[in-house]
């Protein structure tokens, strides 16, 4: 019983460590269709080749019904089940997909036993078990024929590809794990959009594109970076106008499809690809405040690591004069509105944090707070429908990249903003009045003061040179 040893020997490993890991994947052959239905099912289709619609009975689960995927979904679960009580492996499923970790030590074994089980319940893995395969044989046959089957099993390894992420596990002994998206998918991706740019984008194609972008970007690999700069993708997805409430049929390469497009280039580049890096210690998240004064445009910031906790930094400046100017050149909204204009400034205040504190926050996981709705929305979903705050936001994702943070905002009640009082620091000294009802207790809270730090007004249209200086920021 190879396989039960194993669990026993890594378990009690000589020297404490954590043993190395790698990972193993299997996808399940001709997915829904291993599952039976109640009774015999009749679909139409039309065979655009005969022109006229045909008929078929089914009594298995369908390709493209919700039924299939939610049923389907419970075999999976029985079969983790009956692997972890078995065998004592540690496979786990998307759908038909079976990702399987492993020791290192303990080989292909628990690959081996998925396999096992699946040839026993009568639902085959699609992989393609040709004697040639080096993905599928321990030790292949050293003279594969020219054409091999498609193959859909990979042999374990510390880097694989798992659902067009790359998963790095070579380092999850010493506590962390590392994703990237695929760079060859990332070069698809760009191929795609530049032979847009020498023609046409239809609806559909942008759909698509957003389709894959939103895996590449925002499956929990850059956060929200993207979301701001492609947005004239995500309208034409829509059939829609920047303003996203007038219909638009165009298909023509517009100016803001082209400047998404050199985001992408610039972002999805094969030797800038942020990799995210999840940790297993249990770290505590840096506590974070940001908040605006909408009077001078004040912002205070407050930083609190609780690794280091008798010590409580705060920050504060007024949000740059420039800054505010170029807000009301992109913004009908914020142009004589000084109500529009705190949503720019609140959003400032955040990506303030980030330019303000790199040294603290770089590598860690953060919770921020916010009371501005719209600034919130921003730093939560990497969109806004006001173009300032979203001109902002696109560089306060950039920030977080660069960083490497694990972000998470949380909208707070103004009267619980502990930034509030540094965003009026301004205001108590100039007017000599009353000052904050806050003023004492939270003067004898802070420890640390630094002035704010925004990227400089020549800085602002260079996002390459940003996200590069807030990666080597110390
Ligand atoms: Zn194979």
């Amino acid at each position: 019983m190879p396989i039960l040893a194993r669990s026993s020997a890594t378990a009690h490993g000589s020297n404490n460590s954590f043993s190395k890991l790698h990972i193993a994947v299997d996808d399940v052959s001709a997915g829904y269709n291993n599952l039976p239905t109640d009774r015999e099912y009749v679909t139409c289709a039309w065979d655009d080749e005969v022109k006229a619609a045909r008929f078929y009975t089914s009594s298995v689960m369908m390709f493209g019904s919700t039924a299939s995927v939610n049923h389907s979904c419970r075999l999976p679960s029985l079969i983790e089940r009956l692997g972890a009580r078995l065998f004592g492996t540690l496979a786990r499923a998307y759908v038909d997909d079976r990702v399987i970790t492993d020791f290192v030590a303990a080989g292909d074994s628990a690959q081996q036993a998925l396999a096992a089980i699946h040839r026993d319940i009568g639902i085959p893995l699609a992989a393609c078990q040709h004697a040639g395969c080096s993905q599928c044989k321990r030790n292949p046959r050293p003279d594969p024929p020219p054409s091999m089957p498609k193959c859909k099993g990979r042999r374990p390894s510390q880097i694989q590809e798992l659902l067009g992420v790359v998963c790095d596990v070579s380092q999850a002994h010493t506590g962390s794990v590392r994703y990237s998206p695929r760079p060859a998918r990332c070069a698809k991706v760009l191929r795609e959009l530049e032979a847009a740019s020498k023609s046409t984008l239809s609806a559909r194609q942008a759909e698509r594109l957003c389709g894959k972008l939103q895996f590449i970007c925002n499956s929990s690999i850059f956060g929200g970076v993207g979301r701001a700069q492609t947005l004239a993708l995500h309208r034409r997805s829509q059939s829609r106008s920047m303003d996203g409430r007038t219909p638009c049929t165009s298909e023509a390469w517009t100016a803001d499809l082209e400047s998404a497009r050199l985001f992408l280039e610039m972002i999805l580049h094969r030797d800038r690809l942020p990799q995210r890096v999840v940790e297993f210690q249990e770290s505590p998240p840096i506590i974070v405040y940001s908040d605006a004064e909408g009077c001078n445009f004040h912002i205070g910031l407050v930083a609190w690591d609780p690794w280091d906790p008798k010590r409580i930094h705060s920050a504060n400046g007024q949000c740059p004069l420039w800054l505010r100017e170029h807000a009301r050149s992109l913004s009908p909204d914020v142009r004589n509105d000084d109500d529009g204009m705190i949503n720019v400034v609140e959003m400032a205040g955040a990506l303030a944090l980030l330019t303000t504190f790199p040294d603290l926050l770089r590598g860690r996981r953060v919770f921020m707070y916010q009371d501005n709705s719209t600034a919130f929305h921003c730093a939560v979903t990497g969109n806004c429908h006001d173009a300032a705050v979203r001109d902002v936001g696109a560089r306060f994702h950039l920030a977080a990249a660069g960083l490497g943070i694990g972000l998470w905002v949380e909208w707070v009640n103004t009267r619980a903003q502990l930034a509030d009082a540094p965003s009026r620091i301004h205001e108590w000294k100039t007017h000599g009045g009353p000052g904050h009802e806050h003023e004492t207790p939270f003067s004898n809270l802070i420890t640390d003061i630094r002035p704010i730090v925004l990227p400089a007004e020549r800085e602002w249209p260079d996002q390459l040179d940003f996200l590069d200086q807030m990666r080597d920021r110390a």
